[in-house]
Formats: C-alpha cells, structure tokens, sequence
C-alpha cells in the first residue's frame, strides 16, 4: 500500500550537519551529480508500473548501496550459514529435555563428565537435562521437527497478537541461543566473512559492525579440565583483521567477472589496484550499558591485553570497566579497525541495578574524553512504543551521540524532536525490524518518509540524515536489497532520494576522512555507471 506523497521535484542535499558535536563525521562534501532527467523519470514511472516490478527491483539490486551502518555482527548471520559454520567448527545443538525444543548452540569441546558446564540456554529452556546433537545429526533427521526449531527460535516473524514486550523477550532468547557459537572468538572469524559475502552480493561496499571484542571467551583445556578462557581484545581484534582480508583477497578475484558496474572506460585489472577493498569493514564496540559500567571484570587465566593497549591494560587479574576498554580503542588514532562505540539498553536499569562505576554515565565519558580524547558514540534508542521510554532519544543526544539507532520514539515525543532536529542527528532506520518487532502494523504505517523527508523536523523538503540498515539481517530474514525495495516502493521516493538515502550509509559512517572520501568516490563512478549502462 503506498501514501499519497508530494513527490519533490528537487531535494535539499545534505551536506553537512549543524552539530557541534559531529565535526569529524561531517561529509566531505554533498552529491553533485549531474541531472539525471531521464533516468530519473523512467525510475519513477517504473517504480508506479506492475509489469516492470521485476526489472525496477533488478535495478535496486544492482543500487551501489553505500554503507550500512546499523548492523549486528551475531544477527546478521543467516541460519543456513549458522549451521554450516556450526558443522565445521563440530559445534553442537542443545535441545531441552523434551528433546523437540532448541535452546542453543553448545561449545563442541564440552566433556560434562570433566566438570565443563556449557551453560548454553537462556533461562525458557533451563530444563536439565539437555539433549546435544550434531548438525549433520539434526539435518539428517527423517522428522523436520528439529530444524524447524532452530529456525523458529533464530528468526523473527511479525505476529500481530505480540506485545512489544513479549516480542523482545523473543529477540533476546534469540540472541540467547547463538551465544555459545557468536561469543567464540574462534568462530568471529567465519561469521565476519559471511556478512561481508553478503554485502558484496548486495552492493554494500562500506560494513559498520556492531560487535563486542572485550571479554570473548573460548573454551579450553586448561591442566586436565576444560574451562573457559577470556581471550585478549588485541587477539580478537587480530582475528577480525584477518578474516577481513582473506575474504575481500576472494572477492577480489571476482571483481570484474560478477557484473558489478565499473566506470566507463576502466581498463581490465586496474580497479583492484586503485580501490583494493571490496568491501570496508570497520568495527562499532557494542555494549548494553550495564554491562560495560561493571567495574573490575576478572581476567580470565590466560589474559593478557599485551602491550599493544597499555592503558587498558589488566593489573593484577582486575580489568578496567569495559566502557573504559572500548572508549581508548575507538578514540581516534588507537585503533584502525575500531571506530566507535554502541550502548545499548535501558539507562534505568543501570540507576536501578547501581552498576555505575562510580559516576553517572555522563560523567564516565567526560572523564575518559578528558584521558583518551573523543570517540565517537552512538546509541540503540527510542526503539520502542512506550511513551516511558521515549525520552531516552533525548538523553542520548544529551549523551553526545553522534548517530541514533532506530529512534522510532520521535514521531511522538517533543523532547526527542527538539533534541535530534536542533543538531540533526543522523538516524539509521530499519524498517523490517520494526515491523517483525510489532512497532509498526505494516511498513506503509512506519514514520520512515516524515523522518527522512523533513516532516517530523518541521523542515519539510530538507531531508534529514537517514540510512537504511538491516539491524538484524539474518533474524529478520533480509537484506539491504529487501530494505530499499520496501523504502523506494512503500514510500515513492525519487531516483534522487534513493540515491541520497544510500549515499548517507557513506557519509554519516565513523570511518577517518581519507576513507570516507575515497568511499564516496567509489560510489559516485558506481551510480555513473549504472546510470549509464542500465537497459530499462
Ligand atoms: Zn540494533
């Protein structure tokens, strides 16, 4: 179903952003492209003609797609990846004691006779005891009863009889069973190459992941008892640089035969050489709240941060509080692949749990901006219906974030509105995760085009800094072609807006300048050429 709409003949470009706290997010400059009259006009009346749906959303598809800037490292993983994954590295699958029920991947190593507790189930599934199957047992299985659990506690579907409470309940029990798998630092490596395939796919050329490095544990055999051991931050950061460049040196020998566009006149073998990375991959430390203001987590027997980051370094077995920890790597200069930082959650519940280290949380980061230097930060907020929670968009704009998650919150709360139009903080929307988390009825009903067209902001026509993002793509089963497809047909935008909405994945990234520019160069010869070699 589509909204009546004005359809803006021109849009107001962004091209900077009036905060004073996003200096060095700022775009290095606006899209200057020249009219694309024609183009333009076929895209609008192919978007409004049923009988050229498949050849406008082959053109989505084949959309230079810019960045994506909102996506989890853990949920972005499809299941039929999560089991292959799973099956090479002789992880199992738990299941509760009905034996029909999945609850969890479990560590493969795991001896319970030699005192290894896998701890592998959220607490719906607390019911010892467990029964542990191979994948290849599962998937061999005459009876589907099993797969199809695992794919029903690992996605999430729209059901309109859910409260939005029961509905995140859903989410974190999913979030819950991938653990023992998505924790491993082992497996960080598999699951970093198999979103960035799927970028690849979707034309996605710049990855900000969302992940935790701090803390990831692997279970090993320590004496004569297996026992789970915290791994060095240095280390898994090392694992993801890896797995980084292993995956674009393979996509790198398919990047003139898959039929990604190319500018005009590109002699075979030199684009490689002038932009080597397929796709950019940088890391967003994410975190819920809480946990990141514990203070003095315990190191595990084995660890050691090395002098790779000596103010974070452990002392005595205690740690710094995690919010320290990942402050110093994204603070600029300490680490290339790490360029921000993501909370998560509710700020009541760290007042209401007094996990605070010892100041509110406002005041942790003046201080460690005051130790280390900025850093940028975003926040999830405002993801929900509750007019309780609404106010937190406005705090976390207080907080200094640079970009907001989802911040559904602000088609209603004036609050939130003062504070996001005021320095038109950047938004990063996901429409098929509202939807399957019951925020929204349909997509038509998501306040996506009076977000991004200005309207909320009372600046109607000036569009205000959105992306697009996925959140979740294997959970919610999309992917950034479904998310542009559904934004440009739910909400008629203009070949213009497309453009725009992918450009900001670029633009509104925490990427150091020189990166960001030679990204939004990239793109802009990709949109040339498409727009040049596209057959209607
Ligand atoms: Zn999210």
């Amino acid at each position: 179903m589509k909204k009546t709409i004005t359809v803006l003949a021109t849009i107001a470009l962004i091209s900077s952003c009036a905060s004073p706290i996003q200096t060095d997010s700022r775009p290095p400059d606006a899209l200057t492209e020249a009219p694309t009259g024609s183009f333009a006009s076929r895209f609008e009346q192919a978007r409004e003609d049923p009988d050229q749906a498949a050849r406008f959303e082959a053109l989505l598809a084949a959309l230079p797609k810019g960045g994506e800037l909102h996506t989890h490292l853990s949920g972005a993983v499809r299941v039929d990846e999560l089991l292959r994954i799973a099956k090479q590295k002789g992880e199992l699958l738990a299941f509760a004691h009905n034996q029909t029920e999945f609850c969890g991947f479990a560590n493969g190593h795991l001896k319970l006779d030699e005192g290894f507790d896998p701890k592998v189930a959220p607490a719906v599934c607390q019911a010892l005891p467990f029964t542990y199957k191979t994948v290849a047992e599962v998937e061999q299985a005459a009876n589907p009863v099993l797969l199809d659990s695992v794919h029903d506690v690992l996605t999430i579907e729209h059901n309109e009889g859910d409260d939005e409470r029961s509905k995140f309940k859903q989410f974190r029990r999913a979030f819950g069973a991938l653990d023992a798998l998505t924790d491993n630092p082992d497996n960080i490596g598999d699951l970093v190459a198999s979103v960035m395939n799927d970028a690849y796919r979707h034309r996605v050329s710049y990855l900000e992941l969302m992940l935790n490095p701090i803390g990831r544990k692997r279970v090993a055999m320590v004496g004569n008892k297996y026992q789970e051991v915290v791994v060095p931050i240095a280390d898994t950061l090392d694992i993801i640089q890896q797995a980084i460049n292993q995956t674009n040196a393979t996509l790198r020998t398919r990047w003139h035969s898959d039929g990604r566009y190319l500018p005009a006149g590109t002699k075979p073998g030199s684009w490689p050489g002038a932009w080597p990375q397929p796709v950019e991959v940088r890391v967003v430390i994410a975190g819920l709240r809480t946990r990141f203001a514990q203070p003095g987590d315990r190191a595990g027997s084995n660890q050691a941060n090395g002098p790779k980051f000596p103010a974070i370094e452990c002392v005595n077995n205690i740690c710094p509080h995690r919010l320290k920890q990942a402050f110093y790597l994204a603070a600029s200069g300490n680490h290339d692949l790490v360029v921000g930082i993501d909370l998560v959650g509710l700020p009541e519940v760290d007042y209401a749990s007094g996990r605070i280290p010892d100041l509110p949380i406002e005041d942790v980061l003046s201080d460690l901006r005051k130790q280390f230097g900025d850093a940028p930060i975003k926040l999830h907020t405002g993801e929900t219906l509750e007019p309780a929670r609404s106010r937190h968009v406005a705090e976390a704009v207080e907080l200094g974030a640079r970009r907001l998650g989802h911040a559904f919150a602000l088609a209603t709360d004036q609050g939130a509105q003062d504070a996001v139009c005021r320095y038109r903080v950047p938004l990063e929307i996901s429409l098929t995760s509202n939807y399957r988390l019951n925020l929204v009825s349909r997509i038509a009903d998501h306040p996506f085009d009076d977000f991004y067209r200005g309207t909320t902001c009372g600046t109607a026509g000036v569009h205000h800094p959105v992306s697009l993002n996925t959140d979740d793509a294997g959970m919610f089963q999309t992917d950034m072609t479904k998310e542009f497809i559904l934004a440009v047909t739910t909400f008629d935008l203009s070949w213009d807006e497309t453009k725009q909405l992918a450009l900001n994945g670029l633009l509104y990234g925490f990427m150091n300048r020189d990166d960001k520019a030679a990204l939004v160069n990239r793109w802009r010869d990709e949109i040339r050429a498409l727009e040049k070699s596209w057959q209607w």
